[in-house]
């Protein structure tokens, strides 16, 4: 054990976070909470103007909101999550916890979708998943296996091919973006995971959302909380490389070099002092484009995150394979966009087709859409302080190498403009196709990494949140091994952060469990009856 933190002693430690995402957030706020730690002992380095990383929302109603993505949660799922979230104070409600403030928007605001999936401009009827006997067996033969037996196998190596047109793939795989070429060992974990949402996967019931974007909602209260106790936030400050130095109990940080405006800068880390890293970003490299011009794609290498990842990985062998995740773009890229409209014909239709008022839906996927798009209607207002005859909406498709159904085009080089087009061609909602788009900006965002974290891994290509035989360094975020969780989640995030905290510091705490659905009978005799249906 390299570190017995005494309390006194953690008044002196000083920690270094490396991103500014829902890690490096979160993995602060515990270093405070139950580290012991000064505020203004913690410094977080982000290489972006603002923090929060994946977890944006930006803009106005002239120019057009831009959200990269809209999260769902569960209360089952995201323990972590709610760990965090019960001692940040709402912002809107300081008397609140931003927890409390989410679950009373969900008890206000039910979330039940009755247009889950759209054929030919039709709502499918979702109340049975489509399997045949085949796939139920593949589906427990997936769940029962071990994920050494999986390996690097692809889903689509563990399902037959008529699996990926079932009811259940379209409505699991546009729930969490899941491709066939994406890792079955992350399949099999998320069938565990979310065992629980099989009955309610056609209507999303057990989905619950945030007030506002995630920006608003839980970012901005978590800065405030962080600055509220003296943390210090150096943004435009990318960090670069990691020096280590090598003693009797392993090795350590002793160095972190960061470029801010062109200048290169160092920190000596302390004998004491901890580094926290968040590697890789399912959001590096990514571009917007608007309602004239496509999203420009963009390659992230330039990218903090992967690049000190791999720097460092080159250097030490248990630092986990970044090509693994960062080396296939076309295999993890795609496109969302954002739709700010200042008229309300568009909404007032989407409800009327779906039966659902904005915010109580979730994603309609349009089944036979080339590109297999996917859109959401949020509760409205999604920003703070839109006004109240804007509305704005999030879309996104998994195939943006095909051409669209109706414009002729790869949706990658789709403006804002096209992207409506072909949502408003599978809506037949041509009728009113010229005063939506004249009302309407949309703003597509073209994400290299997006699903880098689900690409087929075996062990070692994640390092351990803290890998053994170092002293003073934990790897957070969605790169880093934690058994049995799942990955593209803000819980898994928060998840590495407690575990970094609570292992660096030694801290006598446990990290909040996580719920196996599989241990609760009556989850498993409804996910069984959902399956046999
Ligand atoms: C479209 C979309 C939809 C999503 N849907 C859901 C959902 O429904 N439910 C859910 O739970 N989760 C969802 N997620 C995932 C969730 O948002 C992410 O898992 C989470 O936000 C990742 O947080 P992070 O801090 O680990 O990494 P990131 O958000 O990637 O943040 C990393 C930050 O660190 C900075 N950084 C990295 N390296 C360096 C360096 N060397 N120097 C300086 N700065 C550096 C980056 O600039 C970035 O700002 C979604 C994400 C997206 C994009």
């Amino acid at each position: 054990m390299a570190h017995a933190f005494e309390p006194a002693q953690s008044r002196r430690t000083k920690a270094y976070l490396v991103g500014g995402g829902i890690a490096s957030l979160a993995s602060a706020a515990y270093l405070i909470r139950d580290g012991g730690l000064a505020g203004s002992n913690i410094s977080i380095f982000e290489a972006g103007s603002v923090l929060g990383g994946s977890l944006d929302g930006a803009g106005s109603p002239d120019h057009g909101y831009v959200i990269r993505g809209g999260r769902m949660f569960t209360y089952e799922a995201y323990t972590c999550t709610f760990d965090l979230l019960s001692f940040i104070p709402s912002l809107l409600d300081p008397a609140k916890s931003v927890k409390d403030e989410i679950i009373e928007f969900n008890d206000k605001v039910i979330s039940h979708s009755r247009s889950r999936l759209v054929r030919s401009g039709e709502k499918v009827d979702v109340s049975i998943m489509g399997f045949d006997n085949r796939d139920r067996l593949d589906l427990i033969g997936t769940m029962a296996v071990s994920e050494e037996m999986l390996g690097a196998k692809r889903i689509q190596d563990v399902f037959q091919p008529s699996f990926f047109k079932t009811n259940f793939w379209f409505m699991w795989a546009t729930t969490f973006a899941f491709q066939p070429w994406h890792s079955a060992v992350e399949m099999k974990r998320y069938l565990h995971r979310f065992l629980q949402e099989f009955p309610r996967l056609n209507t999303l019931a057990g989905v619950r959302r945030t007030p506002y974007n995630q920006y608003e909602s839980i970012i901005l209260p978590l800065q405030k909380w962080l600055k509220e106790r003296g943390v210090r936030f150096e943004t435009r400050a990318r960090v670069t490389e990691l020096d280590f130095k090598y003693g009797p109990d392993g090795k350590g940080v002793e160095q972190v070099r960061y470029v801010r405006d062109g200048t290169q800068n160092q920190i000596a880390v302390g004998d004491h002092d901890l580094v926290f890293v968040t590697i890789g970003s399912m959001t590096a490299g990514s571009s917007l484009g608007s309602m004239s011009q496509p999203a420009k794609a963009q390659d992230g290498a330039q990218d903090g995150s992967w690049a000190l990842w791999g720097t460092l990985a080159k250097k030490h062998s248990d630092f986990g394979r970044p090509s693994v995740f960062d080396g296939n773009v076309d295999k993890s890229k795609w496109l969302s966009f954002t739709a700010t409209m200042r008229d309300p014909t568009f909404f007032n239709l989407m409800e009327k087709f779906t039966g659902n008022a904005a915010g109580t839906g979730g994603l309609v996927t349009f089944v036979d859409s080339n590109w297999l798009m996917s859109v959401v209607l949020p509760y409205q207002p999604h920003f703070v302080g839109q006004p109240d005859d804007v509305n704005v909406f999030w879309g996104y498709g998994l195939f943006v190498d095909q051409e669209g159904n109706y414009v002729k085009k790869r949706m990658s080089d789709c403006s804002g403009e096209e992207l409506l087009i072909e949502l408003l061609g599978h809506l037949r909602f041509d009728k009113h196709k010229a005063l939506i788009l004249k009302s309407s900006n949309c703003i597509p965002c073209m994400m290299p990494f997006i699903t880098s974290q689900f690409m087929p891994r075996v062990k070692g290509d994640r390092p351990h949140v803290k890998p053994a035989g170092t002293t003073n360094v934990a790897f957070i975020g969605q790169y880093c091994e934690i058994p049995d969780d799942v990955v593209f989640t803000v819980e898994y995030s928060i998840r590495s952060a407690q575990m970094a905290v609570y292992s660096l510091l030694n801290v006598d705490k446990k990290v909040s469990p996580l719920y196996k659905a599989r241990h609760d009978l009556g989850v498993y005799f409804s996910s069984l009856k959902t399956l046999f249906h």
